[in-house]
């Protein structure tokens, strides 16, 4: 049986990443406001995927016999100044997301709490390819900052982007 503790850690959890996926949908918006259709995209795909990552918690603390509590979701900010504005904001975004899985492993290593150790290794793995991704697309960004076609070139490559449920 979890603990108080690391059930209302776990339930903060489910809020924050769907906190997150909304966070990416209002850079979605930015993006096709911008006529940046591609980066849209990239942004939507990402914003299924934090609400892929808010069902890992949900059904997590469900298996687990924890009582689940959605909470009121705070208001992503939506002012952005240009398309490095808003890569940069993400990428310290996923930062805080490092952060926050960082935390919550250390409460369920003090806890030995073993189940919810192996079950957030997933999540800290997942870190390194978020990170990575952003630090990647904030470098081309740049890059791409006095080159439209540049620019244009990778909306295209992020228009392809698709969500696919990764394997349980
Ligand atoms: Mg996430």
């Amino acid at each position: 049986m979890l603990s108080e503790k690391l059930v209302n850690e776990l339930n903060e959890q489910i809020k924050f990443e769907m906190y997150s996926s909304n966070l990416y949908l209002s850079m979605a918006a930015f993006c096709f406001s911008n006529d940046l259709d591609g980066f849209g995209n990239f942004f939507v795909v990402q914003a299924e995927e934090e609400k892929f990552h808010a069902m890992k918690f949900f059904n997590f603390l469900n298996d687990m016999d924890g009582d689940i509590i959605m909470k009121a979701i705070d208001d992503p900010s939506s002012e952005y100044s240009s398309i490095l504005d808003v890569f940069n904001a993400a990428l310290q975004h996923e930062r805080g997301v490092t952060a926050r899985i960082y935390h919550l492993m250390d409460v369920a290593m003090e806890e030995r709490e073993h189940a919810t150790i192996s079950f957030l290794k997933w999540f800290i793995d997942e870190q390194v390819e978020e990170e990575s991704t952003f630090k990647t697309l904030v470098t081309k960004i740049k890059r791409a900052a006095n080159d439209d076609n540049l620019l244009y070139t990778l909306d295209s490559e992020l228009a392809t982007r698709t969500f696919t449920p990764p394997a349980q």
